[in-house]
């Protein structure tokens, strides 16, 4: 038996036992979800208009700077 094999069967035996007091892993966030719809004409966080009037500039000049956001 290799050491990477004992290990392994140390490491499923360990994780029987802890499961036994902790159960499954939880997933899910708990509630009914469903698809994320963004709307387009949302209102803008900063100017309150429409999103879908403002242009995004990605990374202008370089990838190192930050994407901006420029309000109508
Ligand atoms: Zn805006």
């Amino acid at each position: 038996m290799t050491d990477r094999s004992r290990f392994w069967r140390f490491y499923e035996k360990a994780n029987a036992v802890v499961r036994t007091f902790t159960g499954p892993a939880d997933i899910g966030a708990g509630h009914a979800e469903e698809p994320e719809v963004r709307r387009p004409d949302a209102a803008c966080p900063i100017c309150g208009k429409p999103m879908n009037t403002h242009t995004v500039v990605r990374h202008p000049g370089d990838i190192r700077e930050p994407s901006r956001l420029l309000c109508p």
